[in-house]
């Protein structure tokens, strides 16, 4: 029995697909990207400005008061902008930066973590033409000096004790960094920076957005490091077609909306989904300076009304963890709509979201590399638990053979094969920056191979089975870790898992898992034999884990992914590779 005809679909009323932006089958929607492209303003003349459609356009359109973005502090602190402030805000930014002497193309780098100046700065950044690259703020030192070094900083926004520690002892090795503008600044600034309040407060709040075309770099964007060294992705200033349209059709934002995407700005998700499309979509996005913590989650949710939710599984598998009475305290009824993006969804916990909070998470699947949300599933269809849901109208995805030179698309249902693109949405890459053969390997025979492995099944539903560099081969089968994975997460002892392929005489490879146990469950040689057998009776024998190893945690990228790779690496005694992403690097 595979996954798909496991799981009970979730059937979505008359009145919720009505009701949906996009109702019915995405594929008979006859929507594709000439639709989406009037769905933005563009600039006079041609051209394309992320921060125009964000922002100003809204103000043109006698918006402007309304509010758009709501930032709640660690210590509770609240604070709101309209989008005339963020006009007012960005504007000054932008001409900051150019009475710096700074034109298009300039490169301006964030290291701020989730406050309302990374917002300004991105958006402050590409009215002046240039090109923002967030940074997570977490980051020590290396990780900031390899991403601003490959990236060529001119510009840095961060605060003075990280410029301290992550920048000033290797600043002089980057020439190309002119200017370093620190946000909490006080009048004594250490040499060679300049405190980005005073500035600002002596620049002038009108600006002439700079003149972008479609295809001018806007956005550089670090992979999470999940497989590998990160790799920087190149996005251009069209990318606002798909940003706007995935936010509308397949997060179903409409204004009014109280919008929260929990994902951190220093990652892709953070910026097209956390800056870029709610405010296009002119709602009122939220942002919370502070960890995840389940109670404040839920209090916040509840507080400020929040309509859509758009998060990632380690959140709702920790959700999951904290247990079902916490949510019952609160009154989450404003709730409209909630997804999840950025690792495999297990079918529990969607139906879970159901039970406990009123809504399934609608899980969605794209990467750095796609710019936005390519695969989804939608509020006006019905979800499969586990499933990842339908291309967007106007992506062509498919499921593929590599035979050398050739890509051969597999027809047949629930058949594995790499999920692969064609090439052409708006919010496509244009280059890994500085890694030129890279991106060309990338693209084959008229696709874009994503590098992950999926299936689809009769109805057209994706699948995720893995990355294709995660892929056990045992006995003649391929066996993608994300199959092995919700099988033991079943288990209701399980809170996570990962399954890694070790060698073996015999099968060339075969399956071991690691595990975390939910709160409450005791570990020991028994649970790991039950856990073996519960698998064993779900899989077969040919796929279910050999092994299964009960600890305390996994090791994660700091954007919250499991790393496999690590997990193969210690187990078979190989290098260990670039670990600058790692959570717990210790
Ligand atoms: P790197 O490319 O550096 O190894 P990464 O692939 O984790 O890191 P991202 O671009 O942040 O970097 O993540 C995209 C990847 O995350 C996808 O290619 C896929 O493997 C995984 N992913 C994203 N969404 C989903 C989803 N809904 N289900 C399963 N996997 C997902
Ligand atoms: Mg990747």
């Amino acid at each position: 029995m595979t996954k798909a005809d496991s799981q009970p679909i979730l059937h979505k009323s008359r009145a919720e697909r009505a009701a949906a932006n996009l109702p019915g089958d995405p594929a008979q929607s006859g929507f594709d990207w000439s639709t989406y492209r009037q769905w933005i303003d563009g600039l006079p003349g041609g051209g394309i400005n992320i921060a125009h459609e964000a922002v100003d356009r809204h103000v043109a359109q006698g918006h402007g008061a309304d509010e758009a973005l709501r930032w709640l502090g660690r210590d509770g602190a609240r604070r709101t902008f309209t989008y005339d402030d963020l006009k007012r805000e960005t504007d000054r930014f932008a001409r900051l930066l150019t009475d710096l002497g700074h034109g298009k193309g300039v490169r301006v780098f964030a290291l701020l973590g989730r406050v309302p100046a990374t917002i300004i700065a991105a958006l402050g950044t590409m009215k002046a033409g240039g090109v923002f690259c967030p940074l997570y703020s977490a980051f020590g030192p290396e990780p900031v000096r390899a991403r601003m070094t490959i990236g060529e900083a001119s510009v840095l926004v961060t605060t003075t004790a990280d410029y301290a520690r992550k920048v000033q002892p290797w600043r002089s090795d980057l020439p190309s960094l002119r200017h370093v503008l620190l946000t909490d600044g006080a009048g004594a600034e250490p040499e060679g920076t300049i405190d980005l309040g005073a500035a600002l407060a002596g620049t002038a709040s009108d600006f002439t957005i700079a003149s972008t075309s479609p295809d001018d770099m806007a956005l550089l964007h670090f992979t999470s490091g999940t497989t590998g060294k990160p790799k920087g992705a190149v996005h251009v200033h069209e990318a606002v077609v798909a940003h706007h349209a995935t936010g509308r059709l397949v997060l179903d934002l409409r204004p009014g909306d109280v919008f929260w995407c929990t994902a951190d700005p220093g990652w892709v998700t953070g910026t097209s989904y956390g800056i870029i499309a709610p405010l296009t979509n002119r709602v009122t996005m939220m942002l919370d300076e502070a960890e995840f913590d389940a109670a404040r989650w839920y209090q916040t949710l509840e507080r400020e009304q929040v309509t859509v939710w758009y998060t990632a599984p380690t959140a709702i598998r920790l959700l999951v963890k904290a247990g079902n009475e916490l949510p019952s305290r609160h009154d989450l009824s404003r709730l409209r709509f909630m997804a999840s993006v950025g690792e495999p969804l297990n079918a529990e916990a969607v139906i879970w979201g159901r039970e406990v909070l009123g809504h399934p998470f609608h899980d969605n699947w794209w990467q750095t590399e796609t710019g936005g949300i390519m695969v989804a599933n939608f509020a006006g269809m019905d979800v499969k638990p586990g499933s990842m849901g339908k291309p967007i109208p106007g992506v062509e995805a498919a499921i593929v053979a590599i035979e050398g030179e050739k890509v051969v698309p597999l027809t047949g249902a629930m058949v594995t094969g790499q999920l692969a693109l064609r090439p052409g949405w708006p919010s496509m890459f244009r280059a890994y920056l500085g890694e030129a053969a890279r991106y060309a390997a990338c693209f084959r025979d008229g696709w874009y191979l994503t590098g992950d492995l999926a299936r689809r099944d009769d109805d057209g539903y994706f699948w995720f089975a893995g990355r294709a560099d995660d892929v056990i081969k045992s006995a003649g089968h391929l066996i993608g870790p994300t199959e092995v994975e919700a099988c033991l997460l079943e288990h209701p002892a399980v809170a996570e898992a990962a399954a890694i392929g070790i060698p073996d005489e015999r099968a060339g490879e075969v399956v071991k898992a690691f595990v975390t146990l939910r709160q409450g469950q005791v570990p020991g040689e028994a649970l790991s034999r039950e856990l073996l057998g519960h698998a064993r009776k779900r899989l077969g024998a040919a796929i279910a884990p050999r092994q299964v190893e009960i600890r305390a945690d996994l090791p994660r990228t700091r954007s919250g992914k499991i790393m496999r790779r690590l997990l193969r690496a210690r187990e078979l005694g190989l290098p260990e590779g670039d670990l600058s992403t790692l959570e717990n690097p210790a």
